[in-house]
């Protein structure tokens, strides 16, 4: 794995060093270029002005004409060849003769324009200009006059440019690559910054801080900024879940400490069967409130996890309502309350769930409904549509729940009455599986109620 410091140098200086590589070559083709035309000028021009200084009658390289063309300083060497190619003359610093070449006696330019050529003599390369001269335009060649350079020369003038470029673009890859390293390094001191804070984060800490959100670096700023949501969320999770857990051993211990007394106060002393079977009646009743409580909880604990629903299928409904309606008569009329359903619609109203679930949901509202309400009074579930859902609304004209209750409703553990709840059986957990189960479905759950008129709860889910 390598680090992203890394990563961004070996980057930067890979492009560093193919545009320095692009431009030496270029450079260095250019300046070669260069140095050659120039080379052929020089030696052009001296060749002609050799060609007008020797003079025809006398064909021969004086010491002056030397002198005058600055030979010894310019390191280059003269020949003056006769009209028929025969060495007339050559400068001192010339060891040997260089024959004329065929190309030169063949060139049938009229005006006599230099010929520029590179010859090999003895394994060494020299450029050379010859001028053949002329004395009119048109007229016979009457001498040639020739300066050459050994290439030695001008081939370790390219080497040391060579060298030049490639030492300056060495160095400058190198310092371009040390900026990198030292630059990365302050622009990620940021994220190791951040890092650091988020490892030394305790979740003790959870609650109290929170990572410090630069206010010059964009990039960095908003991922400081969605760590803190995170965060907060990681806090308001935490708190739930504890939360749950206290309120989770507070409900099982109230009955297991009932329980307990109960049965110690029995096993005090001898009793007849009829206190005993007492005492087991009651005993069942607790049972029975925990199980209900641990179903609850289970219940929850899977929709939590997503299996809150095991399998889909089309469900209709207003029968399913009208099912959950007549299974819950006798409760209802236990209590001498009016249940009744209600379709306005002839049409399927189909919904795309888990039937045990949703019968789960209408139940635990209907059941609420009855058991909240005082005798005498009706509970309506009625089943409507309101595109793109399907809505049930469990109405009903009881007691009615204060609004300062309303906001909570639907949180775990929690009742309006504590101890009325108790009595009723109630554990605060079915509002909250209603309201997961309809979120699970992708709908919700939602209650409006005045305190002596009664209650609404509607529940919407999308239609299929
Ligand atoms: P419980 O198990 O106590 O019934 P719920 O989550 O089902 O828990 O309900 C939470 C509280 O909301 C109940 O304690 C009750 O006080 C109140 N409540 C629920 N439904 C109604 C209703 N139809 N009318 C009045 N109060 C209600």
């Amino acid at each position: 794995m390598k680090s992203l410091r890394a990563r961004l140098c070996i980057s930067f200086t890979a492009l560093l060093a193919a545009a320095l590589l692009m431009f030496g070559v270029i450079a260095w083709l250019v300046a070669r270029e260069a140095m050659t035309n120039d080379l052929d000028d020089f030696l052009r021009s001296k060749a002609t002005l050799l060609g007008r200084l020797v003079s025809v009658s006398r064909l021969r390289m004086e010491p002056w004409i030397e002198q005058e063309l600055q030979v010894q300083e310019r390191h280059f060497m003269l020949q003056v060849f006769a009209a028929d190619g025969s060495l007339a003359g050559k400068s001192s610093n010339l060891a040997y003769a260089i024959l004329l070449s065929d190309e030169v006696r063949r060139s049938e330019h009229p005006a006599g324009n230099a010929v520029i050529e590179t010859l090999y003599v003895d394994g060494r390369a020299y450029r050379a200009a010859t001028h053949p001269r002329r004395e009119q335009w048109g007229d016979p060649v009457t001498l040639y006059a020739q300066a050459l350079m050994p290439l030695d020369a001008v081939q370790a003038r390219e080497w040391r440019l060579l060298v030049w470029l490639v030492g300056c673009g060495a160095a400058m890859l190198a310092a371009g690559a040390l900026a990198a390293w030292h630059l990365s390094r302050q622009w990620l001191r940021s994220v190791a910054n951040l890092e650091e804070a988020a490892r030394g984060l305790s979740s003790a800490e959870l609650g109290l801080r929170r990572l410090f959100v630069p206010a010059d670096d964009a990039e960095l700023a908003a991922l400081a900024a969605s760590f803190n949501l995170l965060l907060d969320r990681l806090e308001s999770a935490h708190a739930t879940q504890q939360r749950f857990t206290a309120d989770a051993s507070h409900e099982l211990r109230t009955p297991l400490t009932v329980l307990r007394g109960e049965i110690e106060v029995a096993l005090r002393k001898p009793r007849s069967a009829e206190d005993y079977r007492e005492v087991l009646v009651s005993n069942k009743e607790e049972i029975e409130r925990l199980s209900r409580l641990t179903e609850n909880m289970l219940a929850l604990a899977q929709v939590d996890v997503g299996d809150g629903i095991a399998q889909r299928e089309l469900v209709n409904m207003s029968e399913l309502c009208a099912g959950v309606v007549a299974r819950l008569q006798g409760l209802a009329s236990e209590k001498r309350i009016t249940l009744q359903h209600e379709d306005g619609t002839n049409e399927p109203l189909s919904v795309n769930g888990d039937r045990i679930a949703l019968e789960r949901v209408v139940a635990n509202l209907v059941e609420n409904a009855v058991r909240y309400s005082p005798a005498g009074e009706q509970v309506t579930v009625r089943v409507s549509k309101a595109p793109p859902w399907i809505e049930v609304q469990v109405i009903d004209t009881g007691g009615g729940i204060a609004p300062e209750h309303l906001p909570h409703l639907f949180e775990r553990f929690y009742r309006v009455d504590k101890a009325r709840s108790r009595v009723h059986g109630g554990s605060g957990l079915g509002l909250s599986i209603v309201k997961a189960l309809a979120e699970a479905h992708g709908g919700g759950v939602r209650v409006t109620s005045a305190v002596g008129q009664g209650s609404t709860f509607t529940v919407r889910l999308p239609a299929a």
